[in-house]
């Protein structure tokens, strides 16, 4: 049996035991929400449910595909669930949430592949907590694109995120579902579309890609006028998973985001543990004060 690999000092974890955890997960449960932080065992929990931050995971708990690097559930999903809409609101209003963000499994087997899903979503947040700000973070809509973004991109969210996940090269193994390219493009449509949302992608290290090929990620990433940058850690959730091929190291980290910031991106989180919705709210609270 493949044994679990050893990290090193710089990536320590606080383990979540705090009040607000427990609370926050009886929320999540009373609601029939699942949450990206305990689906993809997010290394940040502690951190981030002790502040009342948590990623709300919709359209179910089931993936249709089955990324390598990902520990979320992979199979045949349920149907959706009508009352989600309302129950990421009522989740937002009473974790008195400033900053939401909303991210979804892939469903290659729905004609939309979720957007209207994240379109009410969205509307019910706006109705019901409009002093909340959102961010989605979605999957690539596969053959649905045009159309899921567009709809998406009507009802205005805040911040509109999707992840490239790694360079190109890596995609068959890590990423073998999607297209690099389609991706990007999915992301450059938004911005066009609706230049008033913030658009924003992020990469894991670690899984072997070399330096140029992440300032090259860097370089695609602001032709297609993407705003803001999230570059992490991977880390391999169970020994199933694809292998960590390297850990960066801290000033790694912040070599990268100053190659970055030098690009022109307007925000740029990188290190260990940076996720894709890691301080989220504080980030985008404070470029828009900026
Ligand atoms: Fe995980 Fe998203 Fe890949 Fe599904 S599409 S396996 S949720 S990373
Ligand atoms: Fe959840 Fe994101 Fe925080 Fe991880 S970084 S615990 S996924 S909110």
């Amino acid at each position: 049996r493949p044994e679990r690999q050893r990290k090193p000092d710089w990536i320590r974890v606080k383990a979540p035991t705090s009040k607000m955890v427990a609370e926050t997960r009886a929320l999540m449960r009373a609601k029939n929400l699942a949450t990206v932080c305990e689906e993809a065992a997010c290394p940040n929990m502690g951190e981030c449910w002790s502040k009342k931050h948590a990623t709300v995971m919709i359209l179910g708990d089931t993936c249709t595909r089955a990324c390598a690097f990902c520990n979320v559930k992979t199979g045949m999903p349920r149907a959706l669930d009508p009352m989600e809409p309302q129950h990421v609101a009522d989740v937002a209003i009473q974790m008195g949430l400033e900053h939401i963000v909303i991210t979804s499994v892939d469903r290659d087997d729905l004609p939309d592949g979720g957007a209207e899903q994240f379109v009410k979503v969205i509307r019910a947040l706006r109705d019901q907590a409009p002093n909340t700000t959102i961010e989605i973070l979605t999957p690539d809509f596969r053959n649905k694109h045009e159309r899921a973004i567009e709809m998406i991109v009507d009802a205005r969210p805040d911040v509109f995120n999707h992840n490239l996940e790694t360079v190109p090269r890596n995609y068959p193994t890590i990423r073998p579902g999607a297209r690099y390219y389609a991706s990007l493009r999915l992301l450059e449509t938004v911005k066009k579309l609706d230049p008033s949302i913030f658009t924003k992608s992020g990469i894991m290290l670690g899984l072997g890609e070399e330096r140029l090929e992440v300032h090259q990620v860097m370089d695609d990433m602001r032709s297609a006028d993407i705003d803001f940058l999230t570059m992490g850690q991977y880390l391999q959730p169970t020994p199933k998973h694809a292998k960590v091929q390297e850990f960066v190291t801290p000033q790694g980290f912040d070599a990268y985001a100053a190659v970055a910031r030098a690009k022109g991106f307007l925000m740029v989180a990188s290190s260990p543990l940076t996720r894709s919705s890691y301080h989220a709210g504080d980030d985008f609270a404070k470029m828009k004060a900026a």
